[in-house]
């Protein structure tokens, strides 16, 4: 990551990488004060994660006009309401194959909350994605609700291991970060480690090198403070508490996680090879 964090001359010392937003969401209007609000946090570059081919196209969108942010395309869980058929499949792939800023097959998984989709449909939806993920080499950064033993299932039936990923808002135990981790994939942690002694737990005991940073950032209008609502500028904190816990520095953490990241989503390979002009993203 050192061309990106030359260009972005973050305010900090370190450079956080944000592996899963939804900043698509957000206004177009207020991209630019989300995205310096992160810069003064470290954050150097964040992932846009589609939830429909609509919104995969509008974070691919977003991505080549601001530069720190990259695109994701998937079909999430919960708008898993129809199989992917080759038509969905094709337009899914030209929005991943032709744009060079998208990184990631994501958000894609399965949510087995009693409201969501009809499994056998999740299902579907979810191995095709890993199929494309297979088929354009790209890792799949996932989501996994009451799900985990199926989710799991499906990455190893699949073989998903070969592009690998990231098990994305973990909230999970030891033993299942430790199954995601042989299934080939990081471990994504948020702002919910801020609070979960079970999840603390979980992250002292795995190494940094399988761990990555993430917020989830979307519009937050229920929280009541607009100050409140997640951005990517909160992947510090998440640094800093994940500092704490293993006793290391909080450049430690950036340095690693922010590696990791870059590797997964093979960003060096990417600068080199895509010439284009980008906009800093923030003034
Ligand atoms: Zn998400």
């Amino acid at each position: 990551m050192e061309t990106n964090s030359e260009t972005n001359s973050l305010a900090t010392g370190y450079s956080l990488g944000d592996c899963h937003t939804h900043l698509d969401q957000y206004p177009r209007e207020e991209i630019p004060e989300i995205l310096g609000r992160a810069n003064e946090a470290g954050v150097g570059f964040i992932i846009c994660a589609g939830t429909t081919v609509e919104s995969s196209a509008a974070c691919i969108d977003m991505a080549q006009e601001f530069g720190p942010l990259y695109a994701g395309v998937g079909i999430h869980p919960m708008e898993a309401n129809q199989i992917v058929d080759s038509g969905t499949y094709s337009r899914l792939e030209s929005l991943a194959r032709d744009n060079p800023k998208v990184v990631c097959i994501s958000e894609v998984g399965l949510d087995f909350l009693p409201t969501s989709p009809d499994r056998e449909i999740q299902f579907q939806v979810f191995r095709e994605q890993i199929r494309l993920a297979l088929a354009l080499n790209l890792p799949i950064i996932f989501h996994s609700r009451e799900s985990h033993p199926e989710v799991f299932q499906v990455l190893r039936e699949e073989e998903a291991g070969q592009v690998g990923g990231a098990m994305h808002y973990f909230q999970g135990d030891e033993a299942t970060a430790r199954e995601a981790i042989d299934c080939g994939f990081y471990i994504s942690l948020a702002r919910p480690l801020l609070r979960l002694p079970e999840l603390q737990d979980a992250a002292r005991a795995i190494s940094l090198d399988n761990i990555v940073l993430e917020t989830d950032a979307a519009p937050q209008p229920f929280k009541k403070h607009r100050y409140n609502w997640t951005e990517p500028r909160h992947a510090q904190a998440v640094a800093q508490q994940l500092a704490e816990l293993k006793g290391i520095s909080v450049e430690e953490v950036a340095e690693v996680t922010t590696r990791n990241l870059a590797k997964l989503l093979s960003l060096e390979d990417r600068s080199a090879l895509d010439s284009s002009p980008r906009s800093s993203g923030h003034s």
